[in-house]
């Protein structure tokens, strides 16, 4: 099958575009060298944070793009966005269980590129960086529908990598 992505080549700068915005294309096993380089440097509960402080401000920023672009409503965003990662090859995002006036939702996920990147087994979850991803995405929709809700928090509760059938993330949001 064909990418359900569309990409356009700026003919002048080369540069490419989806959704209207930069973006690039990179072997997988690049970025996941980066990964584990810097994960080693910094040691895995600072890299955590960092990268979840930078994903989540990357996914509100996209999230409140898109809306405006395509005047989507806030839980519709987030939708969007999980098939949109779905469809740039990140890995099979599935909204479960989700709850926003109760300020809960699970994801699952199965074939994470941070997964099947891996020759073996993981004794802890790897997929962190989209802990920060679904942050952003349900800060935007809180914001967006007012929910009241100012703090929300993502953990990946158990992974493909670890042996499990698939990588599920448990969020909630509070005042
Ligand atoms: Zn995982």
């Amino acid at each position: 099958m064909r990418p359900a992505v569309e990409i356009e080549v700026d003919g002048e700068t080369g540069v490419w575009t989806t959704d209207g915005l930069p973006m690039l294309y990179i072997p997988r096993h690049f970025m996941l060298g980066i990964h584990d380089t810097v994960e080693q440097a910094l040691g895995r509960e600072r890299y955590k944070d960092l990268l979840s402080q930078s994903g989540a401000a990357s996914a509100y920023f996209w999230c409140k793009q898109q809306a405006e672009a395509r005047q989507l409503d806030g839980v519709d965003v987030f939708r969007h966005y999980l098939s949109r990662l779905s469809d740039r090859g990140w890995g099979q995002f599935h909204l479960e269980n989700a709850s926003f006036e109760h300020g809960t939702a699970t994801i699952r996920i199965e074939n994470s590129v941070y997964v099947l990147g891996r020759k073996t087994e993981a004794e802890q979850p790897v997929c962190y960086m989209f802990e920060g991803f679904i942050v952003g995405g349900l800060t935007y929709l809180a914001e967006s529908k007012g929910l009241g809700f100012t703090s929300v928090t993502c953990r990946e509760v158990q992974c493909q990598a670890q042996g499990h059938e698939f990588c599920r993330f448990e969020a909630g949001m509070t005042p």
